[in-house]
């Protein structure tokens, strides 16, 4: 047996079955390094996946701020300390003034968890809409959001999902206005059917990037129009930045600041922390102390010192590093080259993106659109084969999801490029 596939046997007897893993041939990484990660054997792979350790893997700042704090003191929330006060401070200061408190989390399923509870508390409804290619977590409460990953058990009966739009196939067959006319009426026929029903219309809960559905490109202001519809209702807007949040579309600090929106709730968790559990709920005073009203919430590890300190961190280096402006810089020429690739294969039928959270969407005919998903799954094992580590998603899995560590250079997209060229003129 390999080594791989030994560890590959032991994982499903210590941790059980369908733990999935990436690619036909997982990788079996045991070092990171900026946008480097390493295999057993030695072999080194470019990271162009991984939105985790945001300011690049094992980044020293970011170690040495979690190794100090945890030399000196780690402790759960219920005594005072400067470090979560300091954080909350700075991350608050990125956003409008409106959202000027935090709840902190180890993970964005407990963030939506929180967010979710918390539109309870303020409208004293229960109902949610999600789009019906999301995922926003496992916990109990926020699995019922996902059609993709059926919650066990069914639904509750208080979800309503609205389909997830797609910018390539927009919903009525026209795109730019009508298309977010479309899109909005879906989401009032939701929000009317939620209001008949017993649980009535609480929030609308969306990733403003629609990450998880492919990252489509809208129509400029394409959410302005539904933040409007759910306002209008008495709900409630919840953001989910877990992906797009942390400068990564190169434009905005926050995915919804790029749609141009402002939610009543936003939540966060991933790169917040670069590989250390953190996560997060931003909201207005009111909007927390609703909550803090309505529910008991105690978080023995969320907002730990040694989670502000590396969270911290994060902002430290972003800052000082300006990896927004390189997102901005290095994810616009590599769109291009993408979009040149585009001219020497067909299979490129859309690319899009911003920042270092782009891709193109692969398809069998530009014409009719047919999405080629099993090619998709193809393209990314092989580049894997070849020492790239990318992912696909979307609807119709058939869209690379390039989404590297922030330092991504130029040099590092013009590696990524070469390789993908190869890879599809090979197929
Ligand atoms: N929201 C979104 C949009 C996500 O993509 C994910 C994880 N992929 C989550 C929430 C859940 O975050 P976590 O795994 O930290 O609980």
């Amino acid at each position: 047996m390999s080594n791989n596939a030994a560890l590959l046997a032991r994982r499903e007897r210590l941790l059980g079955k369908n733990v999935s893993t990436f690619y036909n041939d997982p990788v079996h990484l045991v070092k990171g390094e900026g946008v480097w990660v390493w295999d057993a054997d030695g072999r080194r792979y470019l990271d162009c996946y991984n939105n985790v350790p945001h300011v690049g893997h094992c980044h020293p700042r970011v170690v040495e701020a979690i190794a100090r704090q945890a030399a000196t003191l780690n402790t759960h929330t219920r005594y005072l300390h400067e470090g979560i006060l300091d954080y909350v401070e700075r991350l608050t200061a990125t956003f409008d003034d409106s959202l000027d408190t935090a709840i902190l989390t180890c993970t964005g399923s407990e963030a939506n968890d929180v967010a979710l509870r918390m539109a309870q508390a303020v409208t004293g409804k229960t109902g949610v809409i999600a789009t019906n290619f999301t995922y926003h977590g496992n916990t109990a409460a926020v699995s019922q959001l996902s059609i993709r990953m059926p919650p066990v058990g069914g639904y509750g009966g208080h979800v309503r999902h609205v389909p997830a739009p797609d910018g390539y196939r927009p919903l009525g067959g026209e795109g730019g206005e009508a298309f977010t006319r479309a899109w909005t009426e879906a989401l009032n026929e939701a929000i009317e059917d939620l209001k008949k029903s017993p649980f009535g219309f609480s929030a609308l809960i969306v990733c403003p990037y629609f990450a998880n559905e492919g990252f489509p490109q809208l129509p400029p202001g394409f959410l302005v129009s539904a933040a409007e519809a759910v306002r209008k209702a008495g709900g409630l807007l919840i953001c989910d930045e877990v992906q797009p949040g942390f400068g990564r579309t190169g434009s905005h600090f926050w995915g919804h600041q790029y749609a141009g929106i402002t939610p009543d709730i936003v939540t966060m968790g991933k790169p917040m922390g670069n590989g250390h559990p953190i996560g997060g709920v931003v909201a207005s005073t009111d909007t927390l102390n609703a909550f803090r009203k309505a529910f008991r919430y105690f978080n023995t590890f969320g907002g730990n010192p040694v989670s502000c300190a590396a969270a911290s961190a994060v902002l430290d280096v972003l800052e000082d590093e300006k990896l927004m402006e390189n997102a901005r810089v290095v994810g616009e020429y590599a769109r291009a080259g993408l979009s040149k690739l585009g001219e020497k294969h067909d299979l490129i039928g859309n690319v899009r993106g911003s920042g270092l959270f782009f891709g193109a969407e692969l398809v069998l005919d530009r014409t009719t659109k047919e999405p080629a998903s099993d090619i998709a799954t193809r393209v990314i094992n092989a580049m894997r084969e070849r020492g790239v580590l990318m992912g696909k998603l979307g609807v119709k899995q058939n869209a690379t999801k390039i989404r590297p560590p922030m330092p991504f250079s130029k040099d590092n997209a013009d590696l990524m490029l070469s390789v993908l060229d190869d890879v599809l003129a090979g197929l």
